[in-house]
Parts: C-alpha cells; structure tokens; sequence
C-alpha cells in the first residue's frame, strides 16, 4: 500500500523573534539540521508559516507588535498551520507563562538563556513526532485494501472543494462508479480475486485521472467516487471506462460483457452555497443507476446545461491514441 510519503527531506523551522541577535543564535544552533527561516514581526509569523508549510516554529512570547500568545492563538486559528507544533523560546521564566503557553497549544518551552544542544534537541523530537502524526493521518484517509482515498477522504475533500467552487463560481464534476456484476465475480472466483479485481479496477481509475487535484476513491464495496475538473467532461469518463476494459480481467458471470467494466454516472455542478454536496452525490448517484438500466458498461452523464450524454465504452485503445 501506498502511503503518501510526509517531507523526508531537512525539516523546515520558522523563526518568530523581535530582536535579531535572539534569531542569529538560534538559526546558529539548527545551522545543518533545519532550514531556517525567520521574522522579527509577530504579524508575519501565519503567513510565513502557510508560505513555507513550516515543520516547526519557535516563537518568542515578547514581542512589540503583537505577544506571542496572540500569535500562537492566530496559528491555531489557522487551518494552514493548525497541526503544526510550535515552542515558545522566551526570557520569562515565570511558570504562569509557561503552563499559559502549554495550554494555548504550544509543546514546548524553552526559556532564554538557552543551551543550544537542547535547542536542537527539542526540535529534533517534536519534528519527529509531526511527522509520525502525518503519517498516522495520512494512513487514516486511506482506504485499507486499495491504497486510494477512503470515504472518509472524499467526504473532506468534497466538502471542502464544494465551498472552495462556490466562493469562486468555479464548477467541478462528480463521478460515482460501480464495478458491474461484482457479487457474481466474487461468487463465482472468491473473495482473494475480488481484492485483487478492486485493487486493480482502483489503481486504473487512479491512472486515468490526468490533474493533479483529481481525487479518485473507494466510496464502499464496489463503489468509486472521484471529483473531477470539467474539461472535456465526457472524453474524462471515457477515459474511465477504457482504463478498466483494458484491464481485460475475465468476467464469465457478467450479463454486460465477458470481462470486468465499470457503470458510472457523472454530473458536472456548479456549486453554490445554498445547496450542499449531498445535492451532487445525489444527482450523480440518480445517473449511475440510469447507466445500470440501459444494460451496464457505460456512463450517464448530466451537464451544467441540463443536457444527458451517454458515454459508451470505447473498449481497447485505439490507434487514435486518444485515451
Ligand atoms: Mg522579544
């Protein structure tokens, strides 16, 4: 299984102190373990944080423009840089401090003057741990059999890209897709060539999908779910459909063909905020069952327009080279 792999390369650390002499000693103290990067003004530290997706940030708690705690509070409040651990490094070596900056979120303290073996130290050890909490996350947006996002993932993501689409008037398809006559595949092979069928009908549709943002998971069973760009919408979902024929996996139960295809139903939305995306996954899900009616092994699919296209599945490549 694949596991989106966390930065591997030298941990980023931001910075955050209004006296220079303060920011030189400690960039010398990570010189060769981190990438430092830093700011003498509070009102820069989310920003830069987001900027450089920051592993870890050492912030001073006084400061002129803004207190540290004010900064912490506006790096929690930022979903960018929510996860991201944060030590306090300051002078003030009162205890009220300290457990006042624990309990607004920070994970560490280390008061000035410090020693910078323990700098390095404690920066070393809270890096590994966000990166051991990445990867548990990671893992946990997975869906255990196929490697792909779970529902779970989907769920976020369509939730999130749903907002993003309605603030900027943007559009997005969504595609529900179901592998044909599976129970009798699993009957009449198994339940170890089952897996193996949905492993191979995912990793298919994960090298059909041709953006970068494309998401492509496992919605339960046999079900697929992916958000798409409209592009091109229908040449897309063909796509789709070529991507598991070409598997050519043998279906001698099928009553659609003699090898495994996939029904899907597809509808490109323009999101606005009034209707949620349960509206979409509806309408899409609607199109896959009309796609199942009129005999399986091929798409339906609803365009901003109102209009249907029925997408037949174009088989084995072709000459054309198209998909
Ligand atoms: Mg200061």
């Amino acid at each position: 299984m694949s596991v989106p792999s966390p930065k591997i390369d030298r941990p980023t650390v931001l910075i955050v102190d209004d006296e220079p002499a303060n920011v030189q000693v400690l960039g010398e103290a990570l010189t060769g373990q981190c990438d430092v990067r830093f700011t003498t003004r509070a009102d820069d530290a989310v920003m830069l944080a987001a900027r450089f997706n920051v592993d870890l940030i050492l912030l001073d708690l006084v400061m002129p423009d803004r207190s540290g705690f004010d900064v912490l509070a506006a790096l929690k409040a930022d979903p960018a840089c929510r996860d991201t651990p944060v030590i306090i490094v300051t002078a003030m070596s009162d205890l009220l401090d300290e457990e006042a900056g624990l309990s607004a979120g920070a994970v560490d303290y280390i008061t000035k003057p410090f020693n910078p073996s323990i700098v390095r130290a404690r920066v070393r050890t809270h890096v590994e741990l966000k990166r051991q909490r990445d990867q548990l996350a990671a893992l946990a947006d997975l869906d255990g059999l196929t490697g792909i996002a779970n529902r779970r993932r989907f769920d976020q993501q369509l939730d999130l890209r749903w907002r993003q689409a309605a603030r900027s008037q943007g559009r997005l398809a969504l595609v529900i897709a179901d592998v044909d006559h599976f129970k009798q595949y699993n009957d009449y092979f198994g339940h170890g060539p089952g897996d193996q069928c949905l492993r191979a009908v995912a990793e298919a549709l994960r090298s059909a999908v041709r953006r970068a943002d494309d998401l492509v998971a496992r919605y339960g069973g046999e079900e697929f779910a992916l958000i798409l760009g409209t592009d091109e919408l229908e040449r897309q979902l063909s796509g789709l459909l070529r991507a598991v024929a070409t598997l050519a996996l043998p279906h001698p139960r099928s009553t659609s063909g003699d090898i495994v295809s996939l029904s899907l139903g597809a509808i490109e939305v323009a999101p606005t905020s009034g209707r949620g995306p349960d509206h979409g996954l509806s309408a899409a899900d609607a199109l896959l069952y009309a796609a199942k009616n009129e005999g399986r092994n091929r798409g339906v699919c609803r365009l901003l327009d109102g209009s249907e296209a029925r997408i037949v599945n174009p088989g084995e490549p072709n000459d054309d080279h198209t998909y």
